[in-house]
């Protein structure tokens, strides 16, 4: 059970652009996350913060190196395979919520337990706890669309927690908010990610939120330096 929560060995992305025109964006990334850990990506952008995050998240496949999560390697997996991992073993929060619109709060965080097998008591209940743990159990029934950007983003990361995974990866969650509220957001993330010993790999391009993390890496030149 000591085994880091993600392990990215030696990973190559290339991008094919066209006939004649390749783009190498990562060269052979090494990266190690441990149980409890958070880590800022830092870069700028076109580094290839998003592709790296893709890769560790198995939403796309890097030309070679390999992908463990809490052990197991991904990398080579069947596809079946591998969408169980991403459902259970790994939490996504973009900069966008991407929260369903038709559907409400609660069941935004309940809908993939449901597709993990939860029964839909235990579903609710931990939708509920999760949501009163960053202080929005109030717009459980609320849809998206009435909730500000603070709750919307609130409501994302409890979505992420929702089926226990071991990673969370986070592409700029709180990019899109202003500071005080990004500020706030942040806080009730890491206080969370903390109580859950979860890995979290949070790509910022806010140095201050860096600061507050275990450690910072950032991207150049297709590595991690
Ligand atoms: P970041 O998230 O750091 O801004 P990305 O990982 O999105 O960077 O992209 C890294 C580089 O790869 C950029 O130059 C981008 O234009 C290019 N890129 C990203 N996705 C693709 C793709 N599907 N096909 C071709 N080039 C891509």
């Amino acid at each position: 059970m000591n085994e880091p929560a993600l392990i990215l060995s030696k990973i190559e992305r290339i991008y094919n652009r066209g006939s004649d025109a390749e783009l190498p964006v990562l060269k052979g990334v090494d990266l190690e996350l441990n149980r409890g850990e958070t880590v800022a990506l830092l870069a700028p952008s076109g580094a290839g913060k998003s592709t790296l995050l893709h890769i560790a998240g198995l939403l796309d496949t890097p030309d070679s190196g390999a992908v463990y999560v809490a052990g197991t390697k991904l990398t080579g997996a069947s596809d079946r395979v591998r969408t169980r991992a991403r459902r259970q073993m790994i939490g996504f929060v973009y900069q966008f919520h991407h929260l369903l619109p038709e559907f409400t709060a609660g069941e935004n965080v309940i809908l993939p337990q449901l597709a993990c097998g939860v029964p839909k008591a235990s579903a609710r209940a931990r939708a509920l706890d999760l949501l009163d743990r960053v202080g929005v159990a109030g717009r459980f029934d609320h849809r998206p669309a009435d909730l500000s950007g603070g709750e919307q983003q609130r409501v994302a990361f409890c979505r992420a927690l929702a089926n226990r995974p071991s990673v969370l990866l986070a592409d700029e969650p709180t990019g899109n908010l202003d500071p005080a509220t990004a500020d706030k957001v942040f806080a009730a993330m890491m206080d969370m990610v903390h109580e859950t010993g979860l890995a979290a790999l949070i790509a910022t391009h806010n140095l201050e939120l860096a600061g507050r993390m275990d450690r910072t890496l950032r991207i150049s030149g297709g590595n991690i330096i």
